[in-house]
């Protein structure tokens, strides 16, 4: 060890090397948690590579693609839909909502030459979240392929990647998971892999290619990886896993649900501010975001919670929404009943800074404490 490194650093440097049968057992168990029986590719870069990658391998010049967009993500995938020369159709939900699947169908109904549909299942900038399964019927229906971005909702709330018909699952580690965000995993069916084959502009040599990925490690029985594989990263995404194994799915899951319910109850008990996202059903587990006291600036509301107490998940969310909108984000360690109600605490403490009147902090914590306790019995 160098001097630079801290005595309590974990020993990062020196490991035997990530062979190709480790990798593929990582692999393996990221199919079960995904819930897919189809092939995984484990890309060696953030979530938006497979996203990018998904996009790029399946759209070409003629097709129709209906990008749904609900939050910040959609927008991103607009733009690559396009500049694949694709026909982009576009379903927008207010972000304090969800899309529906009537919605979904009758794009569908009115542009039959949809063959491609974008959808991000939970939205953690904008804590919304949308009805996959029903969606992913009328989709199938229609025989388009899906995409979706599941970065926020694996490990949070249910993902049935093949019983929902998506054709292209996206995960990352970094939220619910509470894992590494430099490597991520998509699923492709073999609808997909057809499509993409069929594709004379999907990429090839690329750092965005699925059909590399295929050639040179699927189709080979993955017996050989491709070039050296991002191994902290890889071993970090497999700690994460087993350790969701052993807590089990549904205890992980029920804990994100469970500081969604708590903090909703918690800040409408409180008053001054109120969830963004309007139906309960429709808000994502992975994090509750809150609509600022009118006349003020949610940044304003952030600081003085954080003036509170730094040590808070809570922060003004990004771009346009930044003056409306404060997240609190509950996801992975920090799905935990202590940190959602110091959250709120905080956010009380900041109003109450601020002078925005608000109700009394003791009974907002109440109830905060017993919608948490209401999913899980304490
Ligand atoms: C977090 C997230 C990603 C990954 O983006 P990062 O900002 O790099 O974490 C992708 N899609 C969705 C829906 C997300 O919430």
């Amino acid at each position: 060890m160098t001097a630079n490194t801290a005595p309590d650093a974990p020993d990062l440097l020196d490991l035997a090397p990530l062979g190709a049968g480790h990798f593929a057992r990582i692999e393996d168990k990221i199919a079960s948690l995904m819930r897919t029986r189809e092939t995984v590719v484990t890309m060696q870069g953030e979530a938006l590579l497979p996203l990018e990658a998904a996009i790029r391998s399946a759209v070409r010049p003629g097709s129709t693609a209906l990008n749904i967009i609900t939050g910040p993500y959609g927008e991103t995938f607009g733009g690559w839909l396009r500049s694949c020369g694709a026909e982009v159709i576009t379903i927008s939900a207010p972000f304090s909502g969800a899309v529906g699947a009537e919605q979904v169908a009758e794009a569908l109904r009115a542009h039959p030459e949809i063959d491609f549909v974008s959808l991000v299942h939970a939205e953690a900038a904008t804590g919304n979240t949308n009805p996959v399964a029903a969606i992913g019927e009328v989709v199938r229906a229609h025989g388009a392929l899906l995409m979706l971005d599941a970065v926020a909702s694996v490990g949070a709330e249910p993902l049935l990647t093949d019983e929902w018909g998506v054709d292209l699952c996206v995960i990352g580690g970094q939220k619910a998971m509470a894992g590494p965000a430099g490597v991520s995993v998509v699923s492709v069916s073999a609808r997909a892999w057809e499509r993409i084959a069929a594709n004379e502009q999907a990429p090839r040599r690329s750092y965005l290619s699925l059909l590399d990925w295929k050639e040179r490690w699927i189709d080979g029985g993955r017996a050989a990886l491709p070039h050296a594989p991002a191994q902290l990263e890889m071993l970090a995404l497999e700690q994460a896993v087993d350790r969701i194994e052993e807590d089990g799915l549904e205890a992980v899951m029920a804990r994100h649900r469970a500081a969604a319910a708590a903090m909703r109850a918690g800040v409408r008990a409180l008053g001054g501010l109120s969830p963004y996202v309007v139906r309960d059903e429709d808000a994502a587990p992975v994090a509750t975001t809150l609509r600022a006291p009118d006349g003020r600036d949610a940044r304003d509301v952030v600081a003085a919670a954080l003036a509170a107490d730094a040590s808070v998940p809570v922060q003004a969310a990004a771009g346009p929404l930044a003056k409306e909108m404060i997240r609190v984000n509950h996801y992975g360690l920090d799905a935990d009943r202590e940190v959602v109600l110091a959250s709120l605490a905080a956010l009380g403490e900041g109003l109450r800074a601020l002078g925005v009147p608000v109700a009394d902090a003791a009974a907002a914590l109440t109830a905060a404490g017993k919608a948490w306790d209401a999913v899980i019995p304490g």
